[in-house]
């Protein structure tokens, strides 16, 4: 069967006018079907430049992505890519905003308009749909970004912090649902962080990079029953706080300190 996603030594460089960037150095990993991946590391060692790469954004300056067996040659409706930023239209009602990606590929059917509804039920957001963004809040917001993300069906979700602009509470809360809802749906995700109990509470796999050029660290396999139960209380299981100070330890953290 093929990896649902499959980055084949990628390198990448940026060039400017006023000097040339090895963002990535030949970087390889595969991602199983179903599987939810976290890429962690510091600022700027090219998180976002991977996604954009496997979203088909820009094209790699050495190496192959596949993406269910085919190369990524260009963007496309089999990966929906979800933001910190919601980038939700103001003058676009709740509905309208959760349907623009079938709008502009031409596939909003009466069907996919149902499906969509009952896609915004399931975030509990059906109550709000002839509402508009500034009406709902940054979590709320964040809902429908997800419902306009899956309306598409993509077979893989690409998540670039999410949560990292909301409240801790409604964090934990959004993890959860996240979670919850892709495997419910099976899809397969890589959701990009620096928060280390974020990656281990709702990964399978978490991928630890390095800056300078952004190169793969280390990985690690969230244990079954970290990885079993929900996020929230993923954090609760016996063996989460050591696996935190392994990664911890990674990024050159200091392993004495209270965390
Ligand atoms: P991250 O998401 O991990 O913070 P990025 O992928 O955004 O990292 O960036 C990786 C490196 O590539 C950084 O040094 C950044 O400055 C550089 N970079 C990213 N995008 C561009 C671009 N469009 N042009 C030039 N350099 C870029
Ligand atoms: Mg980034």
């Amino acid at each position: 069967m093929n990896e649902a996603v499959k980055v084949d030594d990628v390198t990448q460089v940026y060039v400017t006018e006023q000097r040339a960037t090895l963002a990535i150095q030949q970087m390889s990993f595969a991602i199983h079907r179903g599987e939810f991946v976290s890429l962690i590391g510091p600022s700027g060692c090219g998180k976002t430049t991977v996604l954009s790469i496997i979203a088909g954004l820009i094209a790699p300056t050495v190496g192959t992505v596949q993406v269910a067996g085919e190369t990524v040659r260009g963007p496309s409706t089999r990966v929906g890519y979800m933001l910190q930023q919601d980038y939700l239209f103001p003058w676009r009602t709740i509905a309208d905003n959760a349907a623009i990606g079938l709008e502009i590929s031409g596939t909003l059917s009466k069907e996919k308009k149902e499906e969509v509804l009952h896609l915004l039920d399931e975030m509990g957001l059906l109550r709000f749909k002839d509402y508009y963004p500034a009406q709902l809040s940054g979590g709320m917001r964040q809902r429908v970004a997800l419902v306009r993300t899956l309306a598409t069906d993509p077979e893989i979700l690409l998540l670039d912090e999410p949560f990292s602009a909301l409240d801790y509470q409604t964090k934990l809360q959004l993890e959860d649902l996240v979670v919850e809802t892709l495997r419910a749906k099976r899809k397969t995700a890589l959701l990009v962080t620096h928060d280390i109990s974020e990656a281990i509470a709702m990964s399978d796999r978490v991928i630890v990079l390095e800056p300078n050029p952004g190169r793969i660290r280390k990985q690690f396999e969230v244990p079954t029953a970290i990885r079993d139960p929900l996020p929230f209380v993923a954090r609760e299981q016996p063996g989460f706080n050591a696996l935190f100070r392994d990664i911890w330890q990674e990024f050159g953290g200091d392993t004495d300190a209270e965390s």
